[in-house]
């Protein structure tokens, strides 16, 4: 047969060559249980942070190590592979608590590179990739504590947080794949399903982990919209709820305040949910 062999490296740069590689990756149900079962329990046994399924700390370190752990099981080493060609290896790992709704973000950092010693008047520059992976603190800690419910990760039922940050990072190493063969990602497509159906057979691409705004309404009976007090440098407030991210964002009416569209005045106040008082 002619054609390509999916298990020798391409070179750099996204090409069918490497869509091919990705492509061949193809996994049974039974095995994606079994070897994400395995990453779970390496994990445990050799994280400094993550003492249980419902850990309490995490590092970017443990990130680095689900990496390497599911780029040696899932990918056949790939991933780090078509890094090193692209020269975007290591890449970057962060926590972040600032991701409120998405679980888990990908991006790509283009960056020019000036190709030096070829000569005078050679100012050709090609473009050099950077990868991070975040993971949202926010929600991997707000789930599994005050709300109890059955909760999916893409599509796939978790137990604790370890399994919900292993589906929020298969996820994102999707989108890696897709960038390093396709040079571009979207888990919307059918290009992305088919992808997460072979290698980690993902049903769906979305989660329904507990968000800031789901663990205010349980732990703190507050939702958007509700009145609350709360003090604020010695005063005491009154005013309606707007948002909630990781501090709820509260309305106070006010002749200081910024012009809103209901014609009225209103100072903002960042107040952490554990300071508001619901009023009736
Ligand atoms: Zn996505």
């Amino acid at each position: 047969m002619e054609g390509p062999d999916p298990s020798e490296p391409t070179g750099p740069g996204p090409s069918p060559q490497r869509q091919a590689r990705l492509f061949a990756l193809l996994y049974s149900a039974e095995e994606v249980q079994h070897r994400s079962r395995q990453i779970y329990d390496e994990m445990l046994a050799r994280s400094p942070n993550l003492q249980t399924g419902n850990f309490t700390r995490i590092g970017p370190d443990d990130l680095e190590r689900l990496f390497a752990a599911y780029d040696r099981e899932f990918f056949r080493g790939r991933l780090s592979e078509m890094l090193l060609e692209d020269r975007a290896l290591p890449m970057d790992f962060r926590l972040s608590g600032r991701l409120v709704r998405a679980a888990g973000m990908t991006t790509r950092l283009t960056r020019p590179v000036r190709n030096l010693g070829q000569g005078k008047g050679n100012r050709n520059s090609e473009l050099e990739y950077e990868y991070e992976i975040s993971v949202s603190t926010t929600l991997l800690f707000g789930t599994f504590r005050d709300v109890e419910r059955a909760v999916s990760v893409g599509g796939l039922e978790v137990h604790d947080r370890l399994e919900a940050l292993q589906r929020i990072f298969e996820h994102e190493l999707l989108h890696l794949a897709e960038f390093l063969g396709w040079g571009k990602s979207n888990c919307r497509a059918a290009n992305f399903r088919a992808l997460s159906r072979r290698i980690f057979a993902h049903e769906a691409a979305y989660h329904d982990l507990v968000t800031p705004r789901e663990q205010a309404v349980v732990a703190h009976g507050i939702t958007v919209g509700d009145r609350v007090t709360f003090e604020h440098e010695g005063i005491r407030r009154v005013g309606r709820v707007n948002r909630i991210t990781r501090r709820a964002s509260i309305l106070v009416e006010s002749p200081d305040g910024r012009l809103f569209s209901d014609g009225k005045r209103y100072l903002t106040f960042y107040v952490p949910l554990p300071m508001l008082q619901k009023l009736t």
